[in-house]
């Protein structure tokens, strides 16, 4: 069912509509240096790009990425192994000719 552009949006829940947000940030010094202080800054918020409201299309697009990866999840489980691997500092070593003998 295709859904009338427009219809169904929201009102971004992050900035309340107003499509910008309050957050605080390290204030900068002259040379660029982040300090130790900090203010509330206002910036465009990022859920919505500024909008104030999220459109059905941007849910679809967050749903989409989500079924990709629930595609692939020997990808993700490869990657997990592979990452397991690199933190345990081993290298994993082929066999010996013996050791694939044995195990025949
Ligand atoms: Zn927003």
């Amino acid at each position: 069912m295709a859904l009338p552009w427009g219809e169904y949006t929201f009102t971004c829940t992050d900035c309340h509509g107003d499509g910008n947000v309050q957050y605080v940030q390290a204030v900068v010094d002259e040379i660029g240096d982040e300090t130790d202080e900090a203010e509330l800054v206002w910036g465009k918020c990022e859920d919505c790009r500024g909008e104030g409201t999220v459109s059905v299309a941007s849910i679809y697009r967050a749903l989409a990425e989500h079924a990709k990866r629930e595609a692939y999840p020997e990808a993700v489980e490869q990657a997990h192994a592979d990452f397991a691997t690199l933190n345990s500092g081993e290298v994993p070593q082929p066999r010996t000719e013996a050791q694939a003998l044995k195990s025949r």
